[in-house]
Formats: structure tokens, C-alpha cells, sequence
């Protein structure tokens, strides 16, 4: 047997034995967002749901960067045995076209785990913004326009691509304020220092609730059962849009199927577990179905959701800083 030969057999079989015994030790799923976001709040949740079928932790580190791009990047550079995964949102599919630097493939760079839920965003303001409700926000935006800011989770975000939205909706440009997730951008729209934000649920809702913000209107169809003194965008303008934001965990592209299929399994047994779902409902959060929950399911989502919001953002260009 030549030495080459042998030495891929071995590898091979470590390979296999390495997938039957995992996991033996705890997994990092990183979180390419600031901590207290809503990436964040979805990975903690989820982490520990998973941790009770896999039998051992997952322990959430926070890489944040403009459009999660740092952390993205570290799981693509990760070995990939399943001890590093990577949780990130509709983003994935708009980095592409929103981010003029993107350095990787979301479609070539990873191997799929599954969808975790489906998140509304809000429409929130600093809570001395004089307009009282859309209609009102919609005069005010178009007399002052630019001197208005704007508050994003950083380019490529589902905050970035609401705000556009918004922007190209009413016809009027604003002054955008990238952050570096949308934690720092809620916290310095709580301390009045920006205008407005377009932000998820899963933070937007205690804020809302304490008064913290004022909130203009959700991006649902129908008003969110959590909040449900906040009127709809399409209800209140012709100008509205619907935008919800999905959540999928990535592992490195040549993590070995068993790996795959063991996390996730864990991921679906997450989905239907009590205590995860209780705490999405609380914050307006919806776990998606189980045939999501799976590789192909990701997989597909991401495809269909790249061609979905290219030409949506090739229109709205105009109003990218
Ligand atoms: N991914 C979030 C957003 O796009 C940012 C975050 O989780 O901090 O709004």
C-alpha cells in the first residue's frame, strides 16, 4: 500500500470516527453582530435549545463587524469539524448586492445546517421626534431630508436594506449611520443621538413597550399580536413594504455530512422545544417549519431570497451613501 494511499484511508477514517463520537466537547456558534442584538438574541436562545439534544453546550461569540462580514469570514477559515458555526439573517442575501467588497460566496462558501425563524422589523424613532404617527413621520422626513439620521445594524444588514426600502418608498434621501450591529445603533437611538431605525422585534419590542422609542409602524402584513397598538406600513401608506428577516446557521463547506445532519436534527428538536418557543412568541419571533430546518431548506431560501432582493436593491440604489 503506498504512504499516500494509507494516509488518506486514515484521515478517512478519523473522519468517520470523529462524526460518531461528535460532539465531544462544547461548540462556538459565532454571532458576527454586537451582543444584546437581534442575531444575538436568536443565537443565545436557540444555542441552549440545541445544547439539550446534543449534549453539550454551544457557546455564542459575539465578532461584530460592518454586515457580519468579520465573522462570516472566520467560519469559512474555521476547520471544519462542527465545533464552529455561524449564525446570520436575511443578510447573507443581501451582502452581495449591498456590500461593494464582499470577499466570499454565501452561495459557494458554506454547507447549511437550516433556517431557525422568521422575525418582523419596527420602524422606531428617538422618543422626542415630534411626528406622532407615519402619516405625520412622512411630512416631516420630506421637509427635512438629509438632515435626518438614519440608524443602521451596518451595510448589507436587514436594518440597512429596511431603511433603503423606506428611503426609496418615499422618494426622500437621509443621512445613514452604519453600526456594527444593531445593539449600539438601538442604544444611541434610546440616547437620542440618531433619528430613526428600521430594527427587528426581538429588540425593538421591550424598548417600545417601556417607552424607550417611539414606534412608527411593523413590517407585516397584519399587526403583530405582541404589539398591537403598532399600525402596519401598508396600512398607513400606499408607499409601505413588507419585509420579515429569516435566521440560518452556516457551518465551514466541508464539515462532513454525519456533523450535518446530527446539528441539524438538534436544530428541529430546538424548533418544537417549549422553552425556545415561549421566548420567541414573548418577543414576536415565529420558528420556522421543520422541512426549513434542514440543509436544503437553507439552501433554497438563500437562492430564492438572492434574486428576490437583487433587482429590489438595484432599484434602490440611488439612496446607498
Ligand atoms: N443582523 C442584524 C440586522 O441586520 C444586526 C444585528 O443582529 O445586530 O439588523
Amino acid at each position: 500500500m503506498s504512504g499516500k494511499f494509507f494516509a488518506a484511508l486514515l484521515l478517512g477514517a478519523c473522519a468517520v470516527a470523529g462524526a460518531q463520537s461528535y460532539p465531544s466537547k462544547p461548540i462556538t456558534l459565532i454571532v458576527p453582530f454586537a451582543a444584546g442584538g437581534p442575531t444575538d438574541v436568536v443565537a443565545r436562545q436557540v444555542g441552549t435549545a440545541m445544547a439539550k439534544s446534543l449534549g453539550q453546550p454551544i457557546v455564542v461569540e459575539n465578532r461584530p463587524s460592518i454586515g457580519g462580514i468579520v465573522g462570516s469570514e472566520a467560519v469559512i477559515r474555521a476547520e471544519p469539524d462542527g465545533y464552529t458555526l455561524l449564525i446570520h439573517n436575511i443578510g447573507m442575501a443581501t451582502l452581495p448586492s449591498l456590500s461593494r467588497n464582499l470577499r466570499f460566496n454565501p452561495l459557494r462558501d458554506f454547507a447549511y445546517v437550516g433556517e431557525v425563524v422568521d422575525v418582523p422589523m419596527t420602524l422606531v424613532g428617538r422618543k422626542d421626534l415630534p411626528p406622532t404617527g407615519f402619516k405625520e413621520l412622512n411630512v416631516y422626513l420630506s421637509e427635512k431630508r438629509r438632515q435626518i439620521n438614519l440608524a443602521n445594524a451596518g451595510i448589507g444588514t436587514a436594518s440597512h436594506l429596511c431603511s433603503l426600502l423606506l428611503m426609496s418608498r418615499l422618494g426622500v434621501p437621509m443621512t445613514s449611520v452604519p453600526y456594527k450591529g444593531a445593539a449600539p445603533a438601538m442604544s444611541d437611538l434610546m440616547g437620542r443621538q440618531v433619528d430613526l431605525l428600521c430594527d427587528q422585534v426581538t429588540t425593538t419590542t421591550q424598548p417600545i413597550r417601556g417607552g424607550l422609542v417611539k414606534a412608527y409602524a411593523a413590517t407585516t402584513k397584519a399587526r403583530l399580536p405582541t404589539l398591537p397598538s403598532v399600525p402596519t406600513l401598508v396600512e398607513q401608506s400606499t408607499d409601505g413594504f413588507e419585509m420579515t428577516v429569516w435566521h440560518g446557521i452556516y457551518a465551514p463547506k466541508r464539515t462532513p455530512k454525519e456533523i450535518i445532519a446530527k446539528l441539524s436534527a438538534a436544530l428541529r428538536h430546538a424548533l418544537v422545544d417549549k422553552e425556545f418557543r415561549d421566548s420567541m412568541a414573548k418577543l414576536g419571533a415565529l420558528p420556522v417549519a421543520a422541512d426549513r430546518a434542514t440543509p436544503e431548506g437553507l439552501q433554497g431560501q438563500l437562492e430564492r431570497e438572492i434574486e428576490r432582493w437583487t433587482p429590489i436593491i438595484k432599484q434602490a440604489e440611488a439612496y446607498i451613501d
